[in-house]
């Protein structure tokens, strides 16, 4: 596990203010995980994360995934999260880092499909390196995903953009028309209620 890359995620938080977990424990998944998690902090965003070596590398995506091929949606890098973040659904108080209501909006395994003149890359590399491919098993979002950075320095960006592959859809719009936790199945509303 890539404990050292969590220094900046457990230096933004006061853990004795704030529900999210700590990251102390080493995790890995049987499979790899992905999850989008709906943050409803100052700016609504959905954060894109990737159990890559036993942490949750994470991508802010302010518009949130698309089904269809023809849409590049803006993700800009994150800090690393512990990988139990993934089922983290909950309130961060107001005035903590981040504060708001966190969606585990969608989340399943997938597979890395990137590679290089025909050989795999592993995703660490190929964060490293600025372009990925996966295929997502979720319960809203199937099929590859490519994440390329076109941009870097302090303002580094990248693009998330569906594959044009048998689970393209350019008629559904999952951000606006599935807006239920894939966890719980409760609203953004009902899980700030809750608290
Ligand atoms: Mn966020």
């Amino acid at each position: 596990m890539n404990r050292d890359s969590l220094k900046e995620y457990q230096e933004k938080r006061d853990f004795g203010r704030t529900p999210e977990p700590a990251g102390k424990k080493a995790g890995a998944s049987p499979a790899p995980i992905f999850v989008i998690q709906k943050h409803a902090a100052s700016h609504l965003h959905y954060d894109f994360r990737l159990e890559v070596d036993g942490v949750l590398k994470s991508w802010a995506i302010p518009k949130g995934p698309s089904t269809n091929p023809k849409d590049k949606r803006l993700a800009v890098p994150t800090e690393d999260h512990p990988l139990e973040y993934a089922d983290f659904e909950g309130v961060i108080p107001a005035g903590e880092y981040g504060g708001g209501t966190v969606m585990v909006w969608d989340t399943g395994p997938y597979r890395n499909l990137t590679e290089k003149n025909g050989a795999a890359i592993h995703l660490a590399e190929a964060v490293a390196h600025g372009h990925l491919k996966v295929w997502l098993e979720g319960r809203k979002l199937k099929g590859g995903y490519a994440l390329t950075r076109f941009r870097t320095g302090k303002d580094e960006s990248w693009l998330l953009v569906k594959a044009d592959d048998a689970e393209a859809d350019a008629t559904r719009n999952p951000v606006a028309d599935e807006p239920r936790s894939a966890l719980t199945g409760r609203t953004i509303e009902e899980i700030a209620a809750a608290g």
